[in-house]
């Protein structure tokens, strides 16, 4: 029996936002579990469905569990210093109370910048590393959209991704860190690492693992098999402004020369289908009218994915690009979800069910050209926002949304939250009475994600380019910190000529200011 210490600690940062990321953001029980510490984590943790949940189911009866702390702030505009330190700090304070360990596992994103570190995730691990010293094994979990770079690598032994994108295996993930964990409690650590970043970024929109090329390509992970501890691929967070953002491969292995070959021929692999990674998108006008056309005779409901409103990337989830266009063009059994707005939900509660109430919906939160949707919506249910998710991605949680309201105008409604979710889950609109599969055209606010859940009860998924805080195109970004030479997607321009384009200097600045 070894003792473990054990914590994570999530965040997903757009860098393109405005808005900040806080520690009461952090502290908030939202679409997931509110900061937790010490003996609390497992109650909240222990039976759902994020990756510490399944290396406890595996880790927990066979060893002594030393939980830390965990948090996840979601996706979201920078980490604030206050918050960074605040929360590395607890954690890494009570892994040096709960010294001597014999192991570390932590469950986290891998694409967090905060205002102090670009790289946060790999200053928490190397205060992790300070702490343990040179022996310990340290495994870590990480999201399919981290962002790795090479502190993140030299500071651990075992580092394994979600494999799916939709990520539909989040538990499986922690149970595969739990084998790492094993394996390495076994051995010892290992003596081989290769980093390999590609030299082109890969929109969100073209990672998805149900589709080519990313498909074959996850299936080329590996955990525990030879000489590899492992052998992972991740995809990126494009938003992430930092001097590693991109896709990698990495391993980890019992030697060098077999952590660089298993790492050269997966990246070789990737690079050479790099014009393949392309999903089409068109505009709302299009996506609309194609979405009506398809209606008429279809007997599921046509998705149309605002993919650049999606909270998941750190976007608002409240702009009005879909629902004006649904709207003008007079669509008839559309439902659109979920769009925040807390004044909004205010004001139909006060009104009450059955009422009309003039309102200026959404469009307040940027960014910049996003208005609200001026119009008399019928308040045509209302909800607490307390409920449990069903779906494939992120089911089994006990989320608070706060009040929530279908607001109806013409043929359309708006499934109204008080706090952000990406559309990756029906239970909301279950929750308002709405049966998603019974509608005519659905709006999500997603990228990928939704397609777990709503992609098997779809005519047709349509992506849609509306304005939102996220960009499906990484050229569009001014990105400041990104290494020279990186295609900013898949055959792009450079990142130093998409500096240069935006006016900014290029500096290779590894802080923020
Ligand atoms: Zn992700």
């Amino acid at each position: 029996m070894a003792r473990i210490a054990v914590g994570g600690f999530h965040h997903e940062t757009n860098c393109f936002v405005a808005e900040r990321t806080d520690f009461a953001y952090f502290a908030s029980h939202r679409d997931r579990p509110p900061l937790v510490r010490g003996k609390d984590v497992i109650p909240w943790l222990g039976e759902t469905s994020f990756a510490l949940s399944g290396f406890l189911r595996d880790m927990g009866g066979s060893h002594e569990i030393v939980p830390l702390l965990w948090t996840s702030g979601g996706a979201g505009g920078l980490v604030t210093a206050d918050a960074y330190e605040r929360i590395a700090g607890e954690l890494v304070g009570r892994l040096s109370e709960a010294m001597p360990v014999d192991a570390v596992y932590l469950d986290l994103h891998g694409a967090m910048v905060s205002e102090p570190f670009e790289d946060g995730e790999g200053e928490l691990l190397r205060r992790v590393r300070a702490v343990v010293g040179p022996d310990v094994p340290v495994a870590i979990s990480l999201d399919y959209h981290a962002n790795v770079t090479p502190v993140m690598v030299a500071t651990t032994d075992g580092l394994v991704g979600y494999r799916t994108y939709p990520h539909v295996d989040r538990p499986e993930t922690g149970q595969l860190a739990a084998r790492a964990l094993s394996l390495l409690l076994a051995r010892g650590r290992p003596a081989g690492r290769a980093l390999r970043k590609l030299p082109f970024l890969i929109p969100l929109n073209d990672q998805c693992t149900l589709v080519e090329p990313s498909k074959s390509v996850v299936a080329r992970s590996a955990v525990a098999e030879g000489e590899l501890v492992n052998l992972s691929y991740l995809a990126g967070f494009p938003p992430s402004d930092l001097y590693w953002c991109g896709p990698a491969v990495i391993a980890h292995a019992w030697s060098q020369p077999a952590a660089d070959a298993a790492a050269d021929a997966l990246v070789r692999e990737i690079a050479l289908r790099e014009p393949e990674f392309a999903v089409p998108m068109v505009s709302p006008e299009e996506g609309v009218r194609e979405a009506m056309a398809l209606a008429r005779s279809a007997s599921r409901p046509v998705v149309l994915a605002d993919t650049q409103d999606n909270p998941g990337c750190g976007a608002t989830a409240d702009t009005t690009g879909v629902l004006e266009a649904l709207v003008r063009l007079g669509a008839q059994g559309a439902m659109v979800g979920y769009l925040c707005d807390a004044e909004a939900a205010a004001a139909a509660r006060q009104a009450g069910e059955g009422a009309e109430i003039a309102l200026a919906l959404g469009g307040r939160s940027g960014p910049e050209g996003v208005k609200p949707f001026d119009g008399t919506f019928r308040v045509t249910r209302l909800g607490s926002g307390k409920m449990r998710t069903t779906g494939q991605v992120s089911g089994g949680r006990d989320i608070d949304l706060g009040p929530m309201a279908l607001l109806t105008i013409g043929g359309v409604g708006v499934a109204v939250t008080s706090k952000r979710m990406q559309a990756l889950d029906q239970a909301p609109f279950r929750h308002l009475g709405v049966e998603p599969s019974a509608q005519k055209i659905l709006a999500l606010k997603s990228t990928c994600h939704f397609r777990a859940e709503f992609e098997p009860i779809a005519e047709k998924v349509i992506v849609v380019i509306a304005p939102g805080g996220y960009l499906a195109d990484p050229a569009m970004y001014p990105y400041k910190r990104l290494r020279p030479g990186v295609r900013l997607r898949p055959l792009g321009p450079d990142s130093l000529a998409a500096c240069v384009h935006a006016e900014h200097g290029f500096a290779m600045t590894r802080g923020l200011g």
